[in-house]
């Protein structure tokens, strides 16, 4: 799998409204992109640290994997993501290597991009995605 950089991390937060001034103090960047997906029952906001994203999400829902997932553990990093160059062969890759997969095929993600998440159940309990910039 050819893996370029850290895409972002997804954190997981209560609240935008907070979250969103304290991110931008702490690493004195703005927040550039609020968007919703609705796919996923999240708004997303994002902060950009050289190339790589911090990608804050709030449910919009009390059945999304976010509301889950703070409900469960709190707030804090709840998934990390890699940037790779052709992501359906980088899924077939991590099948044939016994990792279960979320989804079998990518789907639109935030950002434009076609993300994939791997089962945090192979992956050693760190949840995590697989996107590629198809526009690029
Ligand atoms: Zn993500």
């Amino acid at each position: 799998m050819k893996i370029s950089h850290i895409e972002h991390l997804g954190i997981a937060v209560k609240s935008l409204d907070e979250a969103i001034p304290f991110w931008e103090n702490l690493l004195g960047t703005k927040c550039y992109n609020i968007e919703e997906v609705e796919s996923q029952k999240v708004k997303t906001a994002f902060l950009k640290v050289g190339q790589t994203k911090i990608e804050l999400l709030e449910a919009t829902s009390e059945d999304s994997a976010i509301a889950k997932f703070i409900e469960k553990k709190g707030e804090g990093i709840q998934h990390i993501a890699f940037a790779v160059e052709g992501i359906e062969n980088a899924l077939s890759e991590c099948e044939e290597n016994g990792v279960k997969l979320i989804d079998k095929a990518p789907r639109p993600g935030a950002e434009g991009l076609s993300i994939a998440f791997l089962h945090p159940k192979s992956t050693l309990g760190v949840l995590t995605e697989l996107c590629e910039d198809k526009n690029k």
